[in-house]
């Protein structure tokens, strides 16, 4: 995975730091003043779900400082939910002991449509956001730079900075949740599209007329292989009398979802349906996979979301046989990595605070997190 332009990020970090390290080693006041701020830099990432929020604090060695999760409450309004973000952030500025200073940057994540020129979340259903001017309202309350982009395009990035797609050039991240979202890669840098919208892998049609997705189209990924469609899917079997333990498991975890950890004890307890539904969703999560490498040839797919966190490899590997499969060049195809996430929930929040490093200080935290790991 090293290649020539990573040996000399490398360097360039290495030296980079060396030298702040001398000159605080050196203790002439004025200078040293200058690069202890430098060391002590972070930005702000927050990635803003439907149902919650998660807020990290992301030093310039790509290390993670501190992290507050919170609810969303998105039922009170943009406003409250921008208040809440604001005050998530002030408190993590106290746990860090940096309480009297601002943030010196903050990139927040949120689901749906992202007008990054403007700072504008165009369109966010979870959060039933239209034109909402986010980037200035939290900038004014936090006396902060704020930047926007997309939520899974910020887990993207985290993934790729500081998670299992290090070192890919190319990378595609696939999260699978009530949804199906995705980012591309493309040399190193997030591939936006034209129109800003590029990674709904989620979206990619794969069966002609079949279950209709939360886009109103039908047939997607999202519709066939998200959590959702697995629960959709689940209540019909039962609907027609098949048996299975899984409203009893619901009943006795007081969920009224069928949850990762509801989908796990199902399996743990051999629960047919369960096994038939879960093959389902990775068969067509494979098929997904083998359609992305044969469209970009990445060097690594990553897949995310809860219940590959629960599940690990028992989810993975089915997904990663079929996709196999599914390679037109079959040559070499153990070249491409089709990996778990490695930062779990906090993919989207650090990919955020990357992305806050990169359009407020132009900085690539992809070398120096690099120098850190190796
Ligand atoms: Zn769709």
């Amino acid at each position: 995975m090293t290649n020539g332009s990573q040996k000399s990020g490398q360097r360039t970090a290495i030296v980079i730091f060396h030298w702040s390290f001398v000159i605080c080693q050196i203790g002439i006041t004025g200078r040293e003043r200058v690069a202890m701020a430098k060391i002590d830099e972070f930005m702000i990432g927050v990635d803003l779900g439907g149902t919650s929020m998660m807020v990290v604090a992301l030093d310039s060695k790509g290390k993670i400082l501190a992290d507050r999760a919170r609810s969303t409450k998105p039922e009170l309004g943009a406003d409250k939910v921008m208040e809440r973000i604001a005050d998530t952030v002030e408190k993590l500025l106290f746990d860090i002991g940096k309480g009297v200073r601002k943030a010196e940057g903050v990139c927040v994540g949120a689901p749906g449509v992202i007008d990054r020129e403007n700072g504008l979340v165009v369109r966010a259903p979870n959060l039933n956001w239209t034109e909402y001017p986010l980037a200035k309202k939290l900038s004014q309350v936090l006396h902060s730079p704020v930047v926007l982009d997309n939520d899974v395009n910020a887990g993207a990035v985290g993934e790729h900075v500081l998670g299992a797609g290090r070192g890919a050039r190319n990378m595609v991240a696939i999260f699978v949740g009530t949804g199906i979202g995705g980012g591309v890669i493309i040399n190193d840098e997030l591939y936006y599209g034209g129109r800003g919208s590029a990674g709904e892998v989620g979206h990619m049609k794969i069966l002609a007329d079949g279950p209709v997705c939360g886009c109103g189209r039908r047939g997607c990924v999202e519709a066939l292989a998200s959590r959702t469609a697995m629960e959709r899917d689940v209540e019909s079997a039962l609907k027609a009398g098949r048996e299975s333990a899984i409203p009893e498991i619901m009943k006795r975890d007081n969920r009224d979802r069928m949850t990762s950890s509801v989908i796990q004890e199902a399996l743990q307890s051999r629960d047919a349906l369960m096994e038939e539904v879960l093959r389902r969703a990775q068969l067509y999560l494979g098929l997904l996979v083998a359609s992305v490498v044969n469209l970009l040839d990445p060097q690594c797919v990553v897949i995310g979301g809860g219940i590959v966190e629960r599940l690990k490899e028992d989810f993975l590997r089915p997904v990663q046989m079929t996709a196999y499969e599914h390679f037109l060049r079959v040559k070499d195809s153990n070249r491409v990595k089709i990996v778990a996430s490695e930062l779990g929930d906090h993919a989207g929040a650090a990919g955020a605070a990357v992305l806050a490093w990169r359009a407020l200080k132009g900085m690539d935290l992809r070398k120096s997190s690099m120098t850190n790991d190796k």
